[in-house]
């Protein structure tokens, strides 16, 4: 049985602003949510991030500032014992009209290559509609967690049918867990 779990990062690890995480010191874990990484770790899932940073592009922040911000990341996670395998991420701008900005399916057609796995056995958890979007075409299942902006996608009734919403990243880890 594959065992992959995709996440997006703002919103579904970490606290999201409309001002962009720029640097370590904004980083901030969503309540429950390393430790949900580390119990579905101890279950045998591996997890990888897939998330868009177009601050890069415009500026608002540098790579060795998205680097110090994931190891912060890893550091704090690891303290739960949880891994993320690998952070993928689209660097670009919307109008780079790249192939891997959400909800384009790049960074899941990477993953999918990279680590040898079909996207059809794979869960994406993210707060977005166009995260919901991207999963949808790269046949990953969306899952919607209400942190970040998916309660406001919920209020705006845009959510496609079947998509299964929980509260947080650890509700939904409860409940993988619990089925299993
Ligand atoms: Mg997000
Ligand atoms: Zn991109």
């Amino acid at each position: 049985m594959i065992k992959l779990i995709i996440l997006d990062r703002d919103g579904v690890i970490n606290l999201d602003s409309d001002e962009y995480i720029k640097s370590e010191n904004e980083w901030e874990a969503i309540p429950g949510s390393l430790d949900a990484i580390a119990r579905l770790n101890r279950a045998g899932y591996r997890i990888v991030v897939a998330t868009n940073q177009s601050g890069l592009a415009r500026g608002k922040f540098d790579i060795s500032a998205l680097n110090a911000i994931h190891r912060k990341m890893h550091t704090h996670l690891s303290q739960y014992g949880g891994v993320i395998e690998a952070v993928f991420f689209c660097p670009h701008a919307p109008d780079e009209n790249c192939s891997c900005r959400k909800p384009a399916t790049g960074l899941f057609d990477e993953i999918s290559r990279r680590l040898r796995v079909p996207l059809y056995k794979t869960t994406f958890v993210c707060d977005k509609l166009s995260d919901i979007e991207a999963a949808q075409t790269a046949k990953t299942e969306p899952v919607l967690v209400k942190t970040g902006y998916g309660q406001a996608l919920l209020d705006s009734g845009k959510l496609p049918d079947n998509v299964k919403v929980f509260d947080d990243l650890a509700s939904f880890a409860d409940s993988i867990l619990e089925a299993a």
